[in-house]
């Protein structure tokens, strides 16, 4: 390894008795970030690694922006906290750019993690329902394979079981309903000689709760960490439908697809939707300070605007929207308009999904996906019978990766316990040069395979 002026033994000892990893606990050689700059990190040792995952989907104009820093700075030393039961100036500024970025008709209730962000919508949905006089109204429907958070209503929400045992109960009226997965259709279909049966089983399971019992519908316009997983182009439309038919608000979840991650503003634009709500974390800062929002459109805001403090939504969160955090999205979003970094987004998808095609020659590869600047390699044994590759193949890929300095995630849990599939999510700021390393690398060590 190169020279640094870091002990990694001795560090590495502390961070195994200090500190308690997210996922796994043990990971014996974690990778110790030390800075940033644009899409690449330097770790402990001195080796650069080239973000492929944007930290955690988040780190969207790259790391290092000193202008960010600059503007939390000068935040920090102008106002550093008010609460938003009053107001300041970087939330009523960022409230108005976000509006705009969706289309027009929403207001903001900030918060601090995509978690947060959820559980407000959730919050919101119920009581809006109580104000419209359908109090029974409080059941959600969700999908298998999203993630919507950690915390007990947005576990709820999420569909993937091995998350949710052993902290049970959770959040009650989650319902989940097959995905949109057409390499693996739920159904059994095939898309286009489909009814569109993952999208039907909204309505469905709408009857079957009683129309007058459910609250919303919550997903993601891709879901993003359960796989990759588009839907047919029309799914979102038919979804937005059988919504307005029974009365259900359509809640959509852009903590990873939002600003600019799928080549437009937010996911749901590339699908022509209007959401009644929408969540945001994530790439609203870049991940440079905490904060969340949830957009909701005016007509459900006037709801809670009744003259009594009963039609009020009783719910504070002490640092959200805080000042420095809400510089921070200005400053962010300011960025990816100034070097117009959502169209590049868009280019660099298209370009890397052409890149990534000729992986498909691979034996171990069964399918590739992509979303905007996000793309998913789902491996398997064997490309007729689509058995998942076995984790130790995942592995070995990511591990080689990681060698040659290419960092990726994996997802999925196709079959509980078989993370098959590579997931890609890189900074805005990749340059074509980068493109080229991300595909050759992995173009190596699938050779290495077989
Ligand atoms: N929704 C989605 C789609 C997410 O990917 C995540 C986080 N990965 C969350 C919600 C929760 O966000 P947070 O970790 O900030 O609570």
């Amino acid at each position: 390894s190169h020279s640094s002026n870091f002990d990694k033994e001795a560090l590495l000892e502390k961070d195994r008795k200090y500190l308690w990893h997210h996922i796994s606990p043990h990971n014996p050689n974690p990778l110790i970030a030390v800075s940033g700059e644009g899409s690449w990190i330097t770790d402990v040792d001195g080796n650069r690694y080239f973000d492929g995952m944007s930290g955690l989907w988040c780190v969207n104009v790259g790391h290092g922006r000193e202008e960010i820093a600059d503007a939390a700075a000068q935040q920090m030393k102008t106002l550093a906290y008010y609460p938003l039961n009053q107001s300041h100036l970087p939330a009523i500024q960022l409230s108005e750019k976000v509006n705009e970025w969706l289309g027009g008709g929403y207001r903001m209730f900030y918060s601090n993690s995509g978690s947060d962000a959820n559980e407000v919508a959730f919050k919101i949905a119920r009581q809006y329902h109580h104000q419209n006089g359908e109090p029974l109204r409080y059941k959600f429907i969700s999908r298998h394979r999203a993630y919507h958070g950690n915390s007990m209503g947005a576990l709820g929400a999420t569909g993937q079981a091995q998350r949710k045992t052993k902290y049970e109960p959770l959040g009650v009226g989650f319902q989940h309903i097959p995905p949109p997965y057409c390499y693996r259709c739920p159904f059994g279909k095939t898309y286009k000689d489909c009814k569109l049966e993952c999208a039907q089983a909204y309505e469905d399971v709408i009857n079957w709760e009683g129309p007058d019992t459910v609250a919303g519908v919550i997903l993601e316009p891709v879901i993003t960490g359960g796989g990759v997983i588009v839907p047919p182009q029309e799914y979102l439309g038919a979804v937005r439908e059988i919504c307005d038919k029974y009365g259900v608000l359509m809640i959509i979840d852009e903590v990873i697809c939002g600003f600019g991650r799928s080549g437009k503003s937010f996911g749901h634009q590339n699908y022509g939707v209007k959401p009644d709500i929408v969540t945001m974390a994530k790439g609203i800062t870049s991940a440079y300070s905490p904060l969340s929002a949830t957009a909701v459109k005016d007509e459900i805001y006037e709801k809670f605007k009744g003259p009594g403090a009963d039609t009020h939504f009783r719910h504070v969160n002490t640092f959200g929207g805080n000042p420095v955090s809400c510089a921070v999205a200005l400053k962010n979003m300011e960025i990816i308009e100034e070097e117009r970094l959502v169209e590049r987004a868009a280019v660099l998808g298209v370009n890397l999904r052409q890149k990534l095609e000729v992986l498909m020659n691979h034996p171990n590869v069964g399918d590739i996906r992509s979303f905007g600047l996000i793309a998913g390699i789902e491996m398997v044994e064997d490309k007729e019978t689509k058995l998942p590759a076995s984790a130790d193949k995942v592995m070995f890929i990511m591990a080689e990766c990681k060698n040659r300095g290419l960092l990726i995630g994996k997802n999925g849990d196709t079959v509980p316990g078989f993370s098959n599939i590579l997931t890609l999510c890189p900074p805005f700021v990749t340059t074509d040069e980068d493109l080229d390393f991300i595909v050759d690398t992995l173009v190596e060590v699938f050779d290495l395979l077989n």
